[in-house]
């Protein structure tokens, strides 16, 4: 089964993904990592990218889409993809259509993450992740732990995201809203459309992605 997880920053798809790979086997696709790890490592195409990201704007459509069509290529699903963070363009959902078709596989589900802008501004601001684990963390719900180690894996390395302020985070909803959110209509009218309400609790919202993926 592969499916989308489509929503505004903040609105727990990562979460809920790293979830989905520990419950189903399903292998996290998530551009946003695979940009910021092509830029720790260095890469020109990183770099590039980096300073895109820190803006709040959207990394061209022919770069995304070349790194997840060589994913798709190399070819292990898994229990199935999740695709976090991608497509973000009408651009990006036509080429993932003709991906998967490419590589005989079909997207099963879109499922769209629905959280107000305040809680998204709050939760943003307020994030901090594990750079080992991914494990989210919130100075107001769940804060960094005292001695400073992941209570997933212990590592000490808990990190902000330096796109992860108010004014990044504002070009990056005005990105959303407007790049982003025609797709909500894109796979509506192709019937793959769920809507589950991002703002309750971690493990209601899993629940609901259960059921709609049943
Ligand atoms: P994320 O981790 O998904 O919040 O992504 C962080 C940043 O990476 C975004 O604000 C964009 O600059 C860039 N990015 C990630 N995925 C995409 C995508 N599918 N298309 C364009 N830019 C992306």
């Amino acid at each position: 089964m592969n499916i989308i997880l489509l929503g505004p920053p903040g609105a727990g798809k990562g979460t809920q993904a790293r979830r989905l790979v520990d419950e189903r086997n399903m292998v996290q696709l998530s551009t946003g990592d695979m940009l910021r790890e092509a830029r720790r490592k260095g890469t020109e195409m990183g770099k590039k990218a980096g300073v895109i990201m820190d803006r709040g704007d959207l990394v061209p459509d022919e770069v995304v889409i070349g790194i997840i069509g060589e994913v798709l290529e190399a070819g292990d699903a898994g229990g199935g993809y999740i695709f976090d963070g991608f497509p973000r363009t009408l651009a990006q959902a036509d080429a993932l259509g003709e991906l998967l078709e490419k590589v005989g596989q079909t997207l099963d589900a879109v499922i769209e993450m629905r959280v107000d802008d305040e809680a998204l501004v709050e939760r943003i601001t307020a994030r901090a992740t594990c750079k080992d684990c991914g494990e989210v963390y919130n100075d107001n719900t769940k804060p960094i732990p005292a001695d400073g180690k992941c209570t997933n894996c212990g590592s000490t390395d808990i990190q902000r995201r330096p796109d992860d302020n108010e004014e990044s985070l504002r070009t990056r909803l005005l990105a959303y809203y407007k790049e982003t959110s025609p797709l909500i209509g894109y796979y509506y009218a192709k019937g793959d459309l769920q809507t589950i309400d991002g703002l309750a609790s971690m493990d209601d919202v899993a629940t609901s992605i259960a059921s709609a993926l049943r």
